[in-house]
């Protein structure tokens, strides 16, 4: 099934693991236009890194279609400092999802993986072949080495025994639901809210970590949520499947873009002393192209959104914390 055939999800009970994470939200709200039931589960009632819970949870709930979107995630400051979460938390999820949903009988799986999972020096822009063909980037090689491996999870499962479950590679994502931790985020996030306050503060000038020069894609989480639904009913191989904008500039350019859609008109001054990451990030997402998947959103519209977003949710609060 690439393209042509389609895996109806009309009446299918779809569980989206992480629900309340960036991605798993969007999926959430893409599935809404679907004809079928979403389940979920709170933390409080289900610890998804616990195997056992999980399996009995799944007996229980008895989905068709589960969609792994739970994970420890964070910016290359967070990835940098907690390489035991990174790896650990993220093999105990994958570990726990993935077999509870082969013991269950999951008709379809889709694991999340990260463009991270490409080696640091691969061929630009990176296709799904590049996976496994040099050094990874050691900011992000735990949270990589874990994707790698759920990806792995769901490769040898089909071989094994047949399971239809799916790995996709997005690229940097923003949109609806991000988190704005100053340390921890990653760049879009980081910068809306710092650009923020140094608006409300006259701040003269706003720190961008690293040179400016590394070069990212950005893709909306929304378009992105919408390529996971594609996927679902379009979608079925061992090989992982990239999901891009072709939207692709340098942080400097990006800081630039940012601040406008904010409204920051200070200076942006490059902090050298905070890592670049890998020098550039652009994946080949010719492959879900050809079978029919385009985003429909641009840069500019979706940070716009995004920061609507952000002040409608986490913005007031922040604004006292700036003024008080
Ligand atoms: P990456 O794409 O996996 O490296 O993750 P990030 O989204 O955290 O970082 C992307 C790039 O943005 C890196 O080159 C960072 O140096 C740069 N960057 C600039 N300012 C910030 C910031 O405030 N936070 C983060 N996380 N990255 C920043």
């Amino acid at each position: 099934m690439t393209g042509a055939s389609t895996y109806d999800l009309t009446g299918k009970r779809v569980f989206v693991a992480g629900h309340r994470g960036m991605v798993g939200s969007a999926v959430v709200r893409r599935l809404a236009s679907e004809n079928c039931t979403v389940l979920t589960a709170d933390r409080r009632e289900l610890d998804l890194t616990k195997e056992e819970p999980t399996l009995r949870w799944l007996e229980a709930n008895r989905p068709d279609v589960v969609v792994h979107a739970a994970a420890k995630v964070g910016g290359i400051a967070a990835n940098n400092n907690f390489p035991v979460d990174f790896l650990c938390d993220n093999l105990a999820l994958e570990l726990s999802v993935i077999r509870a949903s082969h013991a269950v009988g999951v008709r379809r799986l889709l694991f999340l993986g990260s463009s991270c999972i490409y080696p640091k020096h691969a061929k630009q822009p990176m296709a799904e072949s590049e996976l496994l063909t040099g050094p990874l980037e050691p900011t992000n090689e735990w949270y990589a080495i874990a994707k790698i491996a759920g990806l792995k999870m769901c490769q040898a499962y089909r071989r094994q025994f047949g399971d239809d479950f799916i790995s996709v590679m997005p690229t940097n994502l923003y949109g609806r639901g991000d988190n704005y931790h100053p340390d921890h985020s990653h760049v879009p996030a980081a910068l809306i809210r710092r650009f923020h306050e140094a608006k409300l503060a006259n701040a003269p000038s706003v720190s961008v970590w690293g040179t400016g020069t590394p070069l990212r894609e950005f893709l909306n989480v929304d378009d992105f949520a919408d390529a996971c639904v594609f996927l679902l009913k379009h979608y079925s191989s061992d090989l992982p499947i990239n999901v891009g904008s072709g939207d692709e500039l340098s942080i400097a350019d990006f800081a630039t873009t940012v601040a406008d859609v904010v409204g920051y008109r200070g200076k942006l001054v490059f902090d050298t002393s905070k890592p670049d990451g890998t020098p550039r990030k652009l994946l080949d997402s010719s492959k879900i192209r050809a079978i029919g998947w385009r985003p429909n959103t641009t840069l500019g519209s979706g940070l716009a959104a995004t920061y609507n977003d952000f002040l409608q949710s986490g913005g007031r609060r922040l604004d006292a914390i700036v003024r008080s």
